[in-house]
C-alpha cells in the first residue's frame, strides 16, 4: 500500500464515500457504497494477511537457521484480526516453508484457507489467544539450550542479565503436557497472564508478544540466557544482580 497507512487510507475511502452519498442520496448508490467499502476492507485484508505471510516465512526461516527447528519441528502463529490466525503447517521443515503453506484459521482454529493442515500444536495457540487479548504472535521451538533447562527441571528465574529481565520478565516451568493434546494449555493455563516466555518442560520453549517479530526477539534472548547460565555454571556459577541494582532496573522499564 506505499506509503499510506491502513488508517490513512480508510479515512480517505470513507470521506469519499461519505461527500458522495451526500451528492447521490439514492437507495442505489447507498447499496454501491456499502460494496465500495467491503471491497475496500477485503483489500486491505488481503494485503495485510500477504505482509504477514511473508513476515512469518522469514521468521521461520531466521529461526531455523539458529537451530531452533530441527526437522520438521516447532510451530508459528499471528493474529490476522479478532476472528482469523495464521499458523505454520505441521510435517513441513521451516527452512522450505513457503507463504501459500501457511494455514490461516477462524479464531476456533477451523481450516479456512493454506495449502496444508494446521500445526498439531494449534490448541496451544488458540488458548494463548484467548487468554490474552495483547498477543498477535507465538513461536514454539525446542532451541537447545533453552530445551536442555526444561529437560533437566531447571528454571530459569534468577536475576543475572538485564536484558533477560527486561525482555522475558519471569520464566516459569510449564508442567509437561502431551504433545498436541489439550494436556499443554491446561497446564500453561496458570501461567498465561503474567508472562510473555515459558519453559515447557521436558519439552522446549514458549514465547509470545504483540508482533511475529517481539515473539521472535523473545525466544531468541531466552536461548542467549540459557547459554550463559551454562556457561557461567561451567566457571563457577553465576552471580546474581542486588536488590539495588534490580530496583534502578524497574524504574528504567
Ligand atoms: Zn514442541
Amino acid at each position: 500500500m506505499g506509503a499510506y497507512s491502513e488508517e490513512q487510507i480508510k479515512k480517505v475511502c470513507h470521506n469519499v464515500i461519505e461527500n458522495l452519498a451526500n451528492v447521490m442520496d439514492t437507495p442505489e448508490w447507498q447499496d454501491m457504497s456499502i460494496n465500495v467499502a467491503a471491497a475496500v476492507t477485503m483489500a486491505l485484508n488481503a494485503d495485510k494477511e500477504a505482509a504477514l505471510k511473508e513476515e512469518l516465512v522469514n521468521v521461520s526461516r531466521n529461526l531455523y537457521y539458529q537451530g531452533f527447528f530441527a526437522g520438521t519441528s516447532g510451530n508459528i502463529s499471528a493474529r490476522l484480526s479478532s476472528e482469523r490466525l495464521m499458523i505454520t503447517p505441521s510435517g513441513v521443515s521451516k527452512l522450505k516453508l513457503a507463504p501459500q503453506q501457511i494455514v490461516v484459521t477462524d479464531s476456533d482454529g477451523n481450516y479456512i484457507s493454506g495449502d496444508g493442515s494446521p500445526s498439531s500444536e494449534i490448541k496451544m495457540h488458540l488458548a494463548i489467544y484467548r487468554k490474552r487479548a495483547d498477543v498477535n504472535a507465538v513461536v514454539h521451538a525446542h532451541p537447545p539450550f533453552t530445551t536442555g533447562f526444561a529437560a533437566a527441571g531447571l528454571p530459569l528465574d534468577q536475576p543475572v542479565l538485564p536484558e533477560a529481565i527486561l525482555v522475558l520478565g519471569r520464566i516459569p516451568i510449564v508442567e509437561y503436557g502431551t504433545p498436541s493434546t489439550r494436556e499443554l494449555p491446561e497446564a500453561l493455563e496458570p501461567y498465561m497472564k503474567d508472562h510473555n516466555a515459558f519453559l515447557l518442560a521436558n519439552h522446549g520453549a514458549l514465547t509470545i508478544g504483540s508482533d511475529i517479530v517481539q515473539a521472535a526477539h523473545r525466544i531468541e534472548t531466552m536461548e542467549l540466557f540459557a547459554k550463559v547460565i551454562l556457561i557461567a555454571r561451567m566457571l563457577g556459577g553465576e552471580k546474581l544482580l542486588t536488590e539495588d541494582q534490580l530496583k534502578k532496573l524497574a524504574n528504567i522499564k
